[in-house]
C-alpha cells in the first residue's frame, strides 16, 4: 500500500513524537518565532515544526534538557538521539498560525469544561490575548497573503455555552468566507445540537472536526466529566450527513488506558458514518500530569512502535470504507505535525 515516505521516515517520526522535548544549542536561533499554540498537543509550550524525510513533527523545544537534541553545522540541521544521529537531514517548517501553511486560530482558550487531558483551559486567561473578531479575520486573512498558504480553520473553549460559542464562530466564519471566497475554511467547535452543526455549515465551513476523545466510555466518562458521549456520537453522525462523507473528523486519543481494540472499533464506527478518525497519542506534560495521574492512575507511556500499528490498522479500515485524512484541506489531516498519519506516514 502507497506511502509518502518510507518505513523509516515514518519511524523516526514516531520516535520522535513518543519522546521528550528537542533541546535547541544555547547559540541556536530559529528563523523565526516558535509556535506558541493555545489549543492542540503542545498547547502552552512553545514548539518547532522539524520536516524531514517527506513528513514532519511538531516537537516541544528547550533550552535546558531533552530527549533529542538539534545540532546545526552551518545551517546544516540534524537531530540527535542518545547522542548519537538520529535524523541527519532535517529543516524548520515554519508554522502560518499554530499549523505549517494554515492560519488555524483558536479564538479563546478560555474554558468551562475541565477536560482532563487538555491544557488550553489551564494557560492563563489571556493566553488567546482577548481576540476579537476583527482580529481574528485580519489574521486570517493577513496569512492567506503568505506564501504556501492552504487554508482557514477555527477552533474554541468554551466560556459560556456551546451554543454562544458556536454562533461566534458561525460570525466569523461568515466573515471569512466573504472575505476569502475560495479558501478551504475548517472547524473544530464542542457541538450539542445538530442545528449548530447546520449553522456551521450554512455559514461556509467546509470541513468540521467533532472530537469523541475516547471510544472506552469509562474513559471518556472520566476525562471529559462535562461532556456527552451520546451527544458527540450523534453530533458526528449528522456532521456525515451534512458535511459529507470525508469531511466529518474526530480525535481518537490514546494512551489512556484504552485497548487498541477499542481504539480501532471506534475508527471502524466513525468510518462507518463517513468519518476519519485523527488517531492521537496522549501528551503528557507539566499542565495535565497532575490530572491525568489522579483521574486514571498508572497508564503506560505511548511507544512509537504503538502509534505505528494503530496507524497502519487505521489504515486498513479507512480503506474499507473509501475514506483518506488526505483528502482533508484543513486542521490536523492536512498539517501532518501531531500524528503518524495513515497514507502519508504508513
Ligand atoms: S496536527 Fe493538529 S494539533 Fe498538531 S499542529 Fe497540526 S493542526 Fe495543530
Amino acid at each position: 500500500m502507497e506511502t509518502k515516505v518510507t518505513a523509516e521516515s515514518a519511524r523516526k517520526k514516531a520516535e520522535l513524537l513518543a519522546g521528550g522535548p528537542v533541546l535547541l544549542p544555547s547559540d541556536f536561533k530559529p528563523p523565526f518565532p516558535p509556535s506558541r499554540s493555545t489549543a492542540g498537543p503542545g498547547a502552552g509550550h512553545p514548539e518547532l515544526v522539524f520536516s524531514f524525510g517527506g513528513t514532519r513533527a511538531k516537537k516541544a523545544i528547550s533550552r535546558d534538557s531533552g530527549d533529542f537534541l538539534l545540532r546545526d553545522s552551518g545551517g546544516r540541521l540534524s537531530i540527535l538521539k542518545d547522542g548519537e544521529p538520529f535524523i541527519e537531514e532535517a529543516e524548520l517548517q515554519r508554522t502560518l498560525l499554530h499549523a505549517p501553511f494554515q492560519a488555524f486560530i483558536n479564538v479563546d482558550s478560555r474554558c468551562a469544561y475541565r477536560c482532563v487531558f487538555c491544557s488550553s483551559h489551564r494557560l492563563e486567561p489571556h493566553a488567546t490575548k482577548n481576540l476579537t473578531d476583527d482580529k481574528v479575520v485580519e489574521m486570517a486573512v493577513n496569512a492567506s497573503r503568505e506564501r504556501g498558504f492552504t487554508g482557514v480553520a477555527l477552533t474554541s473553549g468554551v466560556p459560556q455555552s456551546p451554543a454562544e460559542t458556536t454562533s461566534r464562530l458561525v460570525g466569523l466564519i461568515e466573515r471569512i468566507r466573504e472575505a476569502l471566497p475560495e479558501t478551504s475554511i475548517g472547524v473544530e467547535p464542542y457541538v450539542t445540537s445538530p442545528d449548530q452543526i447546520d449553522s456551521l455549515l450554512e455559514a461556509g465551513a467546509d470541513e468540521i472536526k467533532i472530537n469523541i476523545e475516547s471510544f472506552d466510555r469509562d474513559v471518556f466518562e472520566k476525562i471529559c466529566p462535562d461532556r456527552d458521549y451520546d451527544v458527540i456520537i450523534h453530533g458526528i453522525n449528522h456532521a456525515c450527513e451534512v458535511f459529507g462523507r470525508n469531511k466529518v473528523c474526530s480525535n481518537i486519543i490514546f494512551g489512556l488506558g484504552e485497548t487498541d481494540e477499542t481504539t480501532l472499533n471506534g475508527v471502524k464506527v466513525l468510518a462507518d458514518m463517513g468519518a476519519v478518525a485523527t488517531l492521537r497519542a496522549i501528551r503528557v506534560n507539566e499542565l495535565n500530569r497532575a490530572d491525568l495521574d489522579r483521574t486514571l492512575g498508572e497508564t503506560q507511556p505511548v511507544t512509537a512502535s504503538r502509534m505505528l500499528n494503530l496507524a497502519r490498522e487505521q489504515k486498513r479500515i479507512l480503506q474499507d470504507y473509501g475514506l483518506s485524512p488526505l483528502g482533508f484541506k484543513t486542521m490536523c489531516h492536512a498539517c501532518l505535525a501531531c500524528d503518524i498519519v495513515p497514507f502519508w506516514d504508513v
